[in-house]
């Protein structure tokens, strides 16, 4: 089977204090007045407003991410914070190994899959990130670079469990480029046989989302390209009403 409902997911990053929660607020009143949407609905705050965010969304149709979290359990890790705790602060999802942590953190695909396993471990599912640079792409690399991204980031375990990836061309993010549809058709087709090959029917069910200056505009022709099972929203999703025209158009 393929994933019956689109996932419409957004990464706020570093933004986000107190008032930022109006959005949600906002959100949920947009998401109240529209019932049966198609679309499944994740926010991913910082951790800092994770737990006023999940009380927000109680009773909504929209739920609450991480961001990262770490491999361990606990422990003697300053800054960091673990995918109990995010469960513990209501979250339900973690986004994983995105292009920003992967360039400030020197997250490699070894430790994405460490984090991946932790994850879901630990009751959340994960949204594991996947992209090519600019370089890549022009050098005609870029489907051996997400192959490769593919099979390290992903440990065995997740054909176990709800598997969400998203595509994410580096040079797409904050970029206000998106990706071609013809180019975001044929990646997506080539991580779907990727993911069948080695998942089964759990490769079939995987959501597979595209992430790259995703914004009301170009929302309803992205999320209609096949095997296109939603999007990953970050500078689009901080506002609840450009957020929310992204849901609507899945
Ligand atoms: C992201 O970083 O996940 C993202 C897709 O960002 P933006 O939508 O701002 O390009």
């Amino acid at each position: 089977s393929t994933p019956t409902r689109p996932l419409i997911a957004g990464n706020w990053k570093m933004n986000g204090t107190d008032a930022a929660l109006d959005e949600l607020a906002r959100l949920k009143t947009l998401l109240g007045e529209a019932p049966g949407l198609a679309a499944e609905v994740l926010v991913c705050p910082p951790s800092t407003l994770i737990h006023r965010a999940a009380q927000i969304a109680e009773g909504s149709d929209f739920r609450v991410g991480g961001q990262d979290c770490h491999w361990l359990a606990s422990g003697a890790h300053t800054g960091d914070i673990s995918a109990a705790m995010l469960l513990d602060a209501g979250a339900s999802h973690v986004i994983l190994g995105h292009s920003e942590r992967r360039a400030d953190h020197g997250e490699t695909d070894a430790i994405v899959r460490e984090k991946t396993k932790a994850a879901l471990a630990g009751g959340l599912v994960p949204i594991v990130c996947v992209g090519e640079t600019e370089a890549e792409r022009v050098e005609g690399r870029a489907n051996r670079v997400i192959a490769e991204q593919l099979a390290g980031s992903l440990p065995d375990e997740s054909g176990a469990g709800p598997m969400v990836i998203a595509y994410e061309p580096v040079w797409a993010i904050g970029t206000g480029r998106t990706a071609t549809l013809a180019d975001i058709a044929e990646m997506h087709a080539h991580m779907r046989a990727l993911l069948v090959e080695r998942f089964g029917e759990a490769g079939r069910a995987a959501r597979l989302l595209y992430g790259g200056s995703v914004k009301p505009s170009n929302a309803a022709e992205i999320l209609a390209v096949p095997d296109v099972d939603g999007a990953l929203v970050g500078g689009a999703s901080l506002m609840a009403d450009d957020f929310f025209s992204i849901v609507v158009a899945a």
